[in-house]
């Protein structure tokens, strides 16, 4: 007799424990993610700090090495024109000095992207419209895009966007982006160049730059920011640690990625006027 009067409050105690004992189980599993997903966050934001860090040090240096040689570089290059001018008729030394002259410019314009990278120069923001600085980018990549026969869609949505932006920094960045794009997609290859809304809500523009070349492989998606780094011979790998900066600059970003079909992607959000 007592074991049927038990047996049902038994059951119940068991039932209840059970069931406590479930949803500990849930709440302890949720904890779980929940530290993991912290853990993984802070990671990423550690890694931000080291990398900001590092660019501070690197950018500091640089700075100061660009700084160091542009006056005798300028000195060089002075000299080189004045004796261009002199040996006017005499064929062999003036190549000589033409060709000291396209050194010349050549290494100015690396000191030009060192600086552009160190200087952190503050934006100066004006209202621009997205289709006249993609007009006068384009203008400046167009002996590329020729010498490549290149072909370039342009989505005419670019027309109704207008950014508070400085023009000659979102310039050098779209230019540096088109550059790269076509330099990948190689001869008679394709580049994309398509804007619109983030889908945030949140008064920026996305600007998309895709390309038909061999894409950027996945190990290598987070380094190609990092000044320096480059796999081209005659590259300074700070062409895209410019486009970053540039971005955050202006309060917005750039990522790359991979282009559906084949090739790379690079977006950059950037503020409405
Ligand atoms: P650089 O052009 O001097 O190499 P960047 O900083 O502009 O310097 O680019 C760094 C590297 O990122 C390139 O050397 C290349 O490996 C990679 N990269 C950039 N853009 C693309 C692209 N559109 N497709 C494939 N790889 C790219």
């Amino acid at each position: 007799m007592t074991t049927t009067m038990v047996e049902p409050e038994l059951i119940a105690i068991i039932n209840k424990y059970n069931d406590v004992t479930e949803r500990l189980k849930h709440s302890h599993e949720l904890l779980g993610r929940e530290v993991t997903r912290l853990r993984e966050e802070l990671d990423e934001k550690n890694k931000e700090l080291a990398r900001r860090e590092r660019l501070a040090g690197l950018g500091e240096m640089a700075a100061g090495v660009a700084h160091e040689i542009r006056n005798p570089l300028g000195g060089i290059g002075l000299y080189a024109s004045l004796l261009e001018r002199d040996l006017e008729n005499m064929p062999d030394q003036l190549d000589i000095t033409r060709r000291i002259g396209d050194g010349v410019r050549n290494l100015e314009s690396i000191v030009g992207d060192i600086l552009a990278f160190a200087g952190g120069a503050e934006p100066n923001r004006q209202p621009a419209r997205l289709a006249d600085l993609m007009d006068r980018a384009l203008t400046q990549c167009a002996r590329q895009v020729e010498a490549q026969n290149a072909e370039v869609d342009v989505d005419l949505r670019l027309t109704q966007i207008e950014l508070s932006c400085d023009a000659g920094q979102i310039e050098r960045a779209l230019v540096n982006l088109i550059s790269n794009a076509l330099d990948a997609a190689g001869k008679g290859g394709r580049i994309w160049i398509r804007s619109g809304e983030t889908g945030l809500n949140d008064n920026r523009a996305a600007i998309v730059i895709e390309d038909n070349g061999p894409g950027i492989e996945q190990d290598k998606l987070h380094r190609v920011f990092d000044p320096f780094f480059t796999t081209k011979d005659n590259g300074t790998g700070l062409g895209l640690a410019i486009v970053h900066r540039i971005a955050e600059a202006h309060g917005g970003l750039v990522a790359a990625g991979h282009r559906k079909g084949g090739g790379a992607a690079f977006v950059m959000f950037l503020p409405r006027a």
